[in-house]
């Protein structure tokens, strides 16, 4: 086997032989060795006992992931093959559903190689790669892929900067090129994606338990704000749950027609809701000049904004964001609180609330509470990968 053989610091062998899948600087003896992106890494403690095998691929993270703890596992097309099959197989229900034809297929290390997330919308896989090192693997993913599920094409975004960029003009990889927008479906519902189009698709497929939930329970009748809104996803699903109107805003150009082409491919009346672009902040002051008040406030920034008057950071301005929403929120309204942001554990997130409502004199009840979805898989040794935080919270 073609390898480097690297030191883990002793402290750290019995964080790795339990399964610890991230290689982190402060973990390894030294890092002399690590030169070659992609390069196999033999882990060994300080007494020279096998700790796992990885690759060297540098993210934001850390310095790779293990991938085996099996000393005798080489990291070949088969190894690929064995663990694409097992991600599959916990999909089965997902892939057999004919209303849900996008969800994510392989969620890095949740799955057992970090630094890939496989993605299908319809059939075309969409493959995003973390790092330069997992890169060095594509035609070894491809393979493998090709020998154990059948795909219509497949696509690629490469989430490490390459030649100075991180997007590329085509994404294309190899099969049938797709049409798009492709249409793929929701729990029911349409959504018109791109893969082709820089680093976003349309659609957030992290959020499909949420969207079903304010369709189903928090919809019907009611008033919608949908802040943040990129391409209306949350707008949609509250329209075909029955919303009386919905407002969607986004101070991106873009999400105007994009917003317009999802409810369209809904068949949905775009017409009759509304979908403004300003600033958030902007539209909240707009609305509690007006005196608006909505039954349903969906919250969904972005971890880091710059906007041209001000920066956001979910850290340090989400409580002042939920003041605002409370604000304009119905007596027995409900908000949708989303955050992705690593910073904010949901203990932290929960006491955003607690001080925005303490602030602002109003009591609240917290009515439901999401992670990720089944099919971004956790590693259980590393729970930090579930960065996803839903609450939502009845205004009394
Ligand atoms: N909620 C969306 C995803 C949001 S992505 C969904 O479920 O699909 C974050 C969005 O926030 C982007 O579309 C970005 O344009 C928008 N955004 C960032 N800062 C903003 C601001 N200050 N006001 C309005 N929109 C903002």
């Amino acid at each position: 086997m073609n390898e480097t053989h690297v030191t883990i610091r002793q402290k750290f062998a019995g964080k790795y032989k339990g399964g610890y899948p991230l290689i982190f600087k402060e973990a390894l003896a030294s890092t002399n060795k690590l030169n070659e992106e992609g390069t196999i890494l033999y882990l060994k403690d300080e007494k020279g006992s096998f700790a796992g095998r990885g690759y060297y691929g540098r993210q934001n993270k850390g310095y790779g992931w293990v991938l085996t703890q099996n000393k005798d596992e080489r990291i070949d097309q088969a190894f690929f093959e064995n663990r694409f099959d097992l991600a599959f197989q916990k999909r089965a229900g997902l892939f057999q559903d004919p209303d849900t034809t996008a969800f994510r297929m392989f969620n890095g290390e949740g799955d057992g190689i970090g630094g890939l997330t496989i993605d299908n919308y319809d059939g075309y896989l969409l493959l995003q790669w973390y790092s330069e090192g997992m890169y060095t693997f594509k035609e070894t993913v491809i393979a493998a892929l090709e020998s154990v599920t059948s795909f219509k094409g497949i696509y690629e975004k490469k989430r490490f900067r390459s030649g100075g960029k991180y997007i590329d003009d085509d994404d294309f990889v190899t099969g049938e090129r797709g049409s798009f927008p492709i249409l793929v479906k929701e729990n029911g519902l349409t959504f018109a994606v791109y893969l082709n189009e820089g680093a976003m698709t349309g659609v957030f497929l992290d959020q499909r338990h949420v969207r079903r939930s304010i369709r189903d329970h928090y919809s019907e009748g009611r008033t919608v704000l949908n802040t943040f809104s990129y391409t209306g996803a949350f707008s949609v699903f509250a329209a075909a749950g029955g919303a009386a109107h919905t407002t969607s805003v986004d101070l991106a150009n873009r999400s105007y027609e994009k917003t317009i082409e999802q409810f369209s491919v809904n068949g949905l009346d775009y017409e009759a809701h509304n979908i403004v672009v300003q600033d958030v902040f902007d539209y909240f002051n707009y609305a509690v000049k007006k005196g608006l008040a909505f039954d349903t406030v969906v919250l969904d920034p972005p971890s880091f904004a710059r906007s041209k008057k001000k920066t956001f950071s979910a850290e340090k301005d989400y409580t002042a964001l939920l003041k605002q929403a409370i604000t304009v929120t119905e007596d027995d309204g409900v908000i949708v609180a989303s955050t992705n942001a690593a910073k904010v554990p949901m203990k932290k997130f929960k006491g955003f609330i607690e001080q925005a409502f303490s602030e602002t004199g109003g009591k609240y009840k917290l009515i439901e509470e999401h992670s990720l979805p089944e099919d971004f898989t956790v590693h259980p040794a590393f729970p930090e990968g579930d960065y996803l935080k839903v609450l939502f919270i009845r205004k009394k």
